[in-house]
């Protein structure tokens, strides 16, 4: 009998790639089962957003990032006229990167080969079966077919998820019905602006930087919205809608990628069916607006990969799992929501206009920006308390759930450090912020997480929300645990 993994992870994807990552950081043996032989050149997705950042921040890996990207201080909500100011956010990474998905994936790929993954290309899965104790897949390659056994499953396998399918798990919402055009090209006229959005009666365009010489343009033109999602692009036609709607085709040439995409809408009635979970896409399908599905997959992805990595190496009871789907299906919902909205503005009737207007008005007002701002960034993402034991002392119910930040904090012994430093090995951080004299620290033994780092700073932090906390269990993704009253 061939070894059994822990995990098989099925899709090469940003999700999967970086819940592999996570995953083989905590010892866990996992591979991923990718179809495509190749890596993907075309880049569907091209931002990295202030949470995904603060993510692989949390790992030690966003300078891998920063350097091939271009940061941008704003962010769009449909490509209204005022822009998202993410300056203004509470985060190390106050911007958007600009970053092509396939520079996205390649390094991911590479921090997953580096944590030993066996990336599998050409590997597509095609049968799926749970027991009690596993799952066992069934695909084929061109060398023919394979099989192999694992206690858990992540279908990490995008849109079309032949795990959600196989798993039987419904992926119920709208078709599509209406369809928007991209085009990756040279502009011999760029416009002067690094981001520009035009909306008017004859539809929207929308021009972002991609790469050294080469922009993307984003095309919603009520003439061909009802074109068929296979239907090819051409040049011609993207030129034809750029010109009449923006009055210039920018001096396109040189297309590198043509592609047309959709609204279809689904969310995963469920991410769990007992051994199998989902991830990234295959939970969740939308308009991709605002530039947020590989952002929110990254996001799942860190979410699942402590929880399954506790069930699987430190005997974890199953139910973690639950709060996985708990914690991040309202997440997606929260995602469709927004896309939906942002879909509806996206139109070139009277009314939609005049809706734009009005929107575009209100996020002048700082206070609303923000919290859009801060919406589609994802740093807004709090959870509920985690059910499984608390630490024995008098918690403060305000932070179990909260998403932190990232600080340089004084310690007691040494010099200064990082907050997120501190989580680079991806298990729990016992902080202790208690001023004067150490004092013991809150035992806490839930029976399964052997794996805790303790860091003594010294306060005062400096950090305002910080005031009046005496320390907290900060979770292995950036989520405070527990916190207790200095
Ligand atoms: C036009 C467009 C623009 C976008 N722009 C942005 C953006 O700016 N920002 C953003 O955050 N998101 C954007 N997105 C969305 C983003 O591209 C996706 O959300 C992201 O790729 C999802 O990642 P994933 O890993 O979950 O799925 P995918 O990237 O779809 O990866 C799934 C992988 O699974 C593999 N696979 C499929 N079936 C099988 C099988 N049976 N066996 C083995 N392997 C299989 C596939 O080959 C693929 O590699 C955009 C999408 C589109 C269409």
């Amino acid at each position: 009998m061939a070894e059994v993994l822990d995990v098989a992870v099925v899709g090469g994807g940003p999700t999967g790639l970086w819940l592999a990552c996570e995953l083989a950081l905590a010892g866990v043996r996992v591979e991923v089962f990718e179809r495509r032989a190749e890596a993907v050149r075309e880049s569907r997705a091209l931002t990295l957003h202030p949470r995904s950042l603060e993510v692989l921040a949390l790992r030690g890996l966003e300078k891998r990032f920063l350097e091939r990207g271009r940061p941008l201080p704003t962010g769009h909500f449909a490509m209204l006229d005022t822009r998202l100011d993410f300056s203004v956010l509470d985060t190390r990474f106050p911007y958007t990167l600009f970053l092509p998905q396939a520079v996205t994936e390649a390094l991911l790929e590479a921090r997953a080969t580096e944590l030993g993954v066996a990336v599998r290309r050409g590997h597509t899965v095609e049968a799926l079966r749970q027991d009690g104790e596993g799952v066992d897949l069934e695909g084929s390659t061109d060398a023919g077919p394979f099989r192999i056994r694992a206690r858990f499953v992540v279908g990490a396998d995008g849109a079309r998820s032949a795990v959600r399918r196989l798993a039987g798990i419904p992926f119920p919402g709208t078709d599509v019905t209406r369809t928007a055009m991209l085009g990756d090209v040279t502009l011999g006229a760029p416009p002067a602006q690094p981001a520009v959005g035009i909306a008017n009666e004859r539809g929207g365009v929308m021009v972002v930087p991609m790469a050294p010489g080469v922009h993307r343009i984003v095309v919603n033109d009520p003439l061909r919205e009802k074109a068929p999602v296979r239907e090819p692009v051409t040049l011609e036609e993207l030129r034809e809608s750029t010109l009449r709607i923006a009055g210039t085709d920018f001096g396109m040439r040189e297309p590198r990628w043509l592609s047309r995409f959709g609204n279809e809408t689904r969310l995963a009635e469920r991410y769990r069916e007992g051994r199998v979970l989902l991830a990234g896409d295959a939970a969740h399908m939308h308009f991709p607006a605002g530039g947020q599905g590989l952002n929110v997959g990254l996001q799942d992805a860190m979410n699942l990969g402590w929880k399954l990595a506790a069930v699987v190496k430190d005997g974890a009871p199953e139910a973690l799992l639950d709060s996985y789907s708990r914690e991040r299906r309202p997440v997606g919902e929260a995602l469709i929501h927004n896309t939906l909205a942002q879909t509806a503005l996206m139109g070139a009737t009277q009314e939609t206009l005049a809706l734009r207007a009005m929107m575009s008005d209100l996020l002048r007002e700082p206070r609303l920006n923000r919290q859009l701002a801060n919406n589609i960034g994802a740093l807004d993402v709090g959870y509920a308390p985690l059910d499984v034991p608390a630490p024995e002392v008098t918690l403060l119910p305000e932070w179990s759930g909260r998403r932190l930040s990232d600080a340089e904090l004084p310690m007691r012994e040494g010099a200064d450090m990082r907050l997120y430093a501190a989580l680079h090995p991806g298990r729990w951080l016992l902080l202790d912020l208690g001023e004067g004299d150490s004092r013991p620290l809150p035992r806490w033994e839930p029976g399964w997480s052997s794996q805790v780092t303790t860091l003594r700073a010294r306060g005062p932090t400096g950090r305002r929300d910080l005031e009046g906390v005496g320390g907290m269990l900060v979770r292995p993704d950036g989520h405070v645990g527990w916190a207790w009253a200095a």
